[in-house]
């Protein structure tokens, strides 16, 4: 089985990542013909339209500006034919990777932030005692291994499964997701997916939720990947991309083998009823090995609960199985470690978590052992010639 690296955050160009807004025009239609042509000077006494409300690779005001210089036969079709048309144009000049992504990336969300109304204003600031069961946060607050080991289980080497979130919270956030979709097919906008490999669900961050979810990391998965992922850039995690995913008959059924564009991965069930859908984790691996096959003690299944969190290292090579009735979400918190991203670089030996690695030095000092003791007797077996 061959597997795949989701991977998320920004509008693709090569990764294939979710939808590129304004990707539904994909060439312009309208024929440039010799009368055509653009204006060599602005057409200064005409008023052109507005490009706000759309969702397109360059940015509206660029559209504006540059239908001053549109030939008198263009100035009279409809917008969308103008979009086409200058779309064509700045296309030409205008090579892929110079667009600006993380610009258009925020763009993209103040659009969103600025039209769309939440329904439940109190998730968006971080309430503790409203968010998470009582366990988790003495444990937290305790902040030592002892408490935190207290309220795990670690079924399986790097797996940890807790209690995390109140079902009231759990709620909250489902209805606040529902609420976001509505809206989103209401006015039709057009959003891009959490990532590669889901065709449904959307991104929390997008929507206003990118604050809370940093705290989130910051005061509550950090303190823990502290102690248990220390070796994967656990207590540097300072970036994260926050996102739900759907699963049932009407969303996305399964989810293949993959490792996630993260160092540690949060994923907790948020409901709602529904059978199958379970976890399966098949050991860690560095990019060299993560195609490398699977050792009986890797192998791990994991149904989930609602409210219950799953904590596992992004390299954790992991899919889920299909959710065969019902509906599941689950949040997923991708949290990331520029250091540890940086270090990595340099390094080559990832027997600290690669499964993989880890068995190549053992076999290696096994070897060195071998050879030792073989040139010991050698020398041994002259002495006494
Ligand atoms: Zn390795």
């Amino acid at each position: 089985m061959s597997l795949g690296a989701a991977s998320g955050d920004l509008p693709g160009t090569g990764g294939g990542n979710g939808a590129v807004p304004g990707g539904e025009l994909s060439r312009p239609s309208v024929a440039m013909t010799s009368q055509q042509r653009l204006r060599p000077s602005p057409n200064k006494d005409h008023t052109p339209d507005s490009y706000d409300d759309l969702q397109l690779d360059f940015s509206p005001a660029i559209f504006s500006s540059l239908e001053r210089y549109l030939p008198s036969t263009m100035l009279g079709v409809s917008r969308d034919d103008k979009v086409k048309f200058m779309r064509g144009i700045l296309l030409k000049y205008l090579p892929h990777g110079e667009r600006n992504r993380a610009q258009r990336h925020r763009e993209y969300r103040q659009k969103i932030i600025s039209n769309y109304q939440p329904l439940h204003r109190d998730i968006y600031i971080m309430h503790p005692s409203a968010f998470f069961v009582p366990t988790f946060l003495k444990a937290i607050n305790d902040n030592t291994e002892e408490s935190l080991r207290n309220i795990m289980s670690e079924p399986s080497p790097g797996v940890f499964t807790f209690e995390m979130f109140q079902p009231q919270f759990c709620e909250l956030l489902l209805s606040e997701v529902k609420n976001f979709e509505q809206w989103v097919n209401e006015v039709r906008f057009r959003i891009m997916r959490p990532n590669t490999m889901n065709k449904y669900g959307a991104v929390l961050d997008d929507f206003g939720l990118e604050t809370m979810l940093d705290k989130l990391m910051e005061q509550f998965v950090r303190p823990i990947s502290k102690v248990f992922f220390h070796e994967v850039g656990g207590s540097t995690l300072d970036s994260h991309h926050g996102f739900v995913v759907e699963y049932g008959n009407d969303r996305d059924v399964d989810l293949g083998f993959h490792v996630d564009d993260s160092e540690v991965t949060l994923n907790v069930c948020l409901g709602k009823q529904f059978s199958g859908g379970e976890l399966f984790f098949r050991g860690t691996r560095c990019d060299k090995h993560v195609n490398t096959g699977t050792h009986s003690e890797e192998i791990f299944d994991y149904s989930h609960v609602p409210g219950r969190a799953v904590l596992h290292r992004g390299r954790h090579r992991h899919g889920a199985r299909a959710t065969t009735s019902g509906h599941r979400i689950n949040l997923l918190l991708w949290c990331r470690s520029s250091m540890f991203r940086e270090m990595k670089k340099y390094q080559k030996d990832f027997s600290s978590w690669c499964g993989e690695c880890l068995r190549e030095k053992k076999e290696r000092q096994q070897q060195s052992v071998v050879a030792t003791r073989s040139e010991l007797l050698r020398r041994e077996g002259e002495s006494k010639a």
